[in-house]
């Protein structure tokens, strides 16, 4: 299946990031590295470049709609798999549309082959 998040990232840079600080702790098995965070609450930190406008993550790297990748994929935080490109019944995701639409971006087509939980976006391969 070709992946249509490595031409696009508009999710990642329409929406906050934002998540249980402790995913950025490396000392209690956090995995994003906390220098790309900022303190959102006393409970919360957001990935920098998605709590304003302009929104775009500090870690997208790429042109969205044309080539992308996060440069952190393997340690993203929980919040980065909230989006997904298609829902289960192979849809074209809520989210995803709308995150696309801000950026002049067409729905995905739908899937006819029903992708099932678990379609995160932006992996670092195809
Ligand atoms: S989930 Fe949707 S909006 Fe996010 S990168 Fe993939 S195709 Fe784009
Ligand atoms: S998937 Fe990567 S680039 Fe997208 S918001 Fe999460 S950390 Fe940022």
């Amino acid at each position: 299946m070709d992946n249509p998040c490595l031409r696009c990232g508009a999710c990642c840079a329409y929406y906050r990031a934002s998540f249980y600080w402790t995913e950025a702790d490396p000392f209690l098995g956090g995995t994003v590295p906390p220098e790309l965070t900022v303190p959102l609450t006393p409970h919360l930190v957001a990935m920098r470049g998605t709590t304003h406008p302009p929104m775009r993550c500090v870690a997208l790297d790429g042109t969205i709609g044309e080539q992308v990748l996060c440069t952190i994929y393997p340690r993203r935080s929980s919040s980065c798999h909230d989006v997904e490109p298609w829902e289960e019944d192979g849809s074209p995701g809520t989210r995803c549309s709308k995150a696309r639409a801000a950026h002049g971006l067409p729905p995905l087509e739908p899937r006819t082959d029903r992708p099932g939980p678990g379609d995160s976006p932006l992996p670092l391969s195809a």
